[in-house]
């Protein structure tokens, strides 16, 4: 599975990058997923975040 983050979204309240810290991280004001395939043993982790993104901002798939 790939999480993408939307820039043009993201707020940059660094909320995913708690949530799951193996998938996202902050680049400067922005938060982006640090690898195109998220290891399997976060996804649950990286949905969470997604899910938890104040702007809906990450794609899961
Ligand atoms: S939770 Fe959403 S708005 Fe906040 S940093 Fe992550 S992608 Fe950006």
């Amino acid at each position: 599975m790939k999480a993408v983050v939307d820039g043009e979204k993201c707020i940059g309240c660094g909320l995913c990058v708690q949530m799951a810290p193996d998938v996202y991280e902050m680049q400067g004001d922005k938060a982006v997923a640090v690898k195109e395939e998220i290891p399997e043993d976060k996804v649950e982790d990286a949905k969470s975040g997604a899910d938890q993104c104040p702007v809906a901002a990450i794609t899961i798939s």
